[in-house]
């Protein structure tokens, strides 16, 4: 049994950790008061690589496994979960899906962009009527000639809204299946498609920076040739993006475990009550020994399904145990790293306070806690 990351996968950590915290926590707080993302944040990731990280070389990419993208996602979660989400939802959400299942043509007309930072991808799943039931999709594709014709509206979308917003990979029903559920393909919509109407930001409790919309479609036409994998294949190719998509998350939670324990560690030594630094107190340096211990578990619980994935094991248990396990550790972490800081941890100006904002996402997004739940007793045979 092998714990170490690879020589350059720890290198890479070590990099994206000096950008996180010089770069973009400098720049955080601003980001989350505008509700926007600095533009040179993003440039400057696109620069680093980070949107083609496990994509091939051969298209732009830089050919590297599924864990070091969820070292990256980690790594900028520790300071800003909004820019950390923004990675995950382009490269583990909008694009995966046309590097796992694209023709060689599509390939080699999106991925160059998209990894290179220059587009985003977003994933359109979710529907108004639900997103636990993934399988219910209500936004239809009719087939004319050699186009589809697509109605309907798509939910909570992540990454369609930005100036750079490329494309959206869409589930739609293109028919009935024999047990009555709908037959969903999945099709590849460029954001600018007239019939694509990309609404207004939601007002959101936390990641307020990063771009959550509603997306519309009116008698959108889009050639039949940007089908993403057979037709019919949409939902099982959507479910097992989300079931990676899933460790990334929980990478995500992991980091904000761990900007918790970074902040509260330096405000508990500073901080005095009674004449001596609040660390001193056990019942303090417990909650922040516990929130270690959190990000310690939950960072385990990825590694080892972002392991199975890379070596191609069966991972859906492992990756809804890492899921759920760090999401609910980060909403805790979050809470008691507020109340570390007492009256300060309430004020906006102080990291925990968008901590505590943006960790309750993660109990939702990407499959809820209870459907997590449902996996893992599904796996055990209930
Ligand atoms: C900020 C944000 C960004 C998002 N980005 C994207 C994106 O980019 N792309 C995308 O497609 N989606 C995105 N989503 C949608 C997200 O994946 C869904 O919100 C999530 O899957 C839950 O679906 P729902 O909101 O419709 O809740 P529902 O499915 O309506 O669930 C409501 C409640 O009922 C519970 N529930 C439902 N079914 C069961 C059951 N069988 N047993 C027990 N409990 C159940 C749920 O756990 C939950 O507590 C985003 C959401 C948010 C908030």
């Amino acid at each position: 049994m092998e714990f170490a990351l690879a020589p350059e996968q720890e290198e890479f950590r070590k990099v994206v950790h000096e950008f996180a915290q010089t770069v973009v926590a400098p720049r955080a707080e601003a980001m989350d008061r505008a509700e926007q993302l600095d533009p040179d944040v993003l440039d400057q990731m696109a620069g680093m690589g980070l949107f083609g990280l496990p994509f091939g070389e051969e298209y732009g990419g830089m050919g590297a496994d599924y864990l070091t993208l969820c070292l990256a996602i980690e790594e900028l979660a520790r300071v800003d979960s909004s820019v950390a989400i923004t990675l995950e939802a382009a490269v583990g959400l909008g694009a995966m899906p046309i590097w796992r299942y694209g023709t060689e043509e599509q390939k080699r007309h999106w991925l160059p962009r998209l990894a290179a930072g220059e587009g985003l991808a977003a994933f359109g799943l979710t529907e108004p009527g639900g997103g636990s039931d993934a399988g219910a999709v209500r936004t239809r594709a009719v087939q004319d000639g050699d186009q589809w014709v697509i109605d309907g509206t798509k939910a909570f979308i992540t990454n369609a809204g930005l100036p750079r917003s490329m494309i959206a990979t869409v589930a739609a029903a293109t028919g009935t299946r024999p047990d009555g559920r709908p037959e969903v393909t999945t099709i590849i919509v460029p954001v600018g498609t007239p019939g694509f109407t990309v609404g207004r930001s939601y007002s959101k409790v936390g990641w307020h920076a990063s771009d959550t919309r509603e997306l519309v479609f009116e008698g959108c036409r889009v050639p039949v040739a940007n089908t993403l994998g057979q037709r019919g294949d949409g939902l099982a190719n959507f479910l097992r993006t989300l079931e990676e998509g899933r460790i990334a998350i929980a990478a995500l939670a992991t980091g904000l475990c761990q900007g918790c324990v970074d902040e509260s560690v330096s405000y508990a030594r500073e901080r005095e009550a009674f004449g001596r630094p609040i660390s001193s107190f056990q019942a303090i340096a417990f909650k922040i020994a516990d929130m270690e211990l959190r990000a310690h578990t939950a960072r385990l619980a990825y590694y080892h399904a972002a392991a199975r994935l890379v070596a191609g094991q069966p991972f859906s248990k492992e990756a809804a145990i890492a899921k759920l396990y760090a999401s609910e550790a980060a909403v805790t972490c979050a809470r008691e790293a507020v109340q570390v800081h007492g009256g300060y941890g309430f004020m906006n100006e102080f990291p925990v306070a968008r901590f505590y904002r943006d960790a309750k996402v993660l109990e939702i997004g990407e499959g809820t806690s209870e459907v997590m739940r449902i996996l893992i007793g599904r796996s055990l045979g209930l």
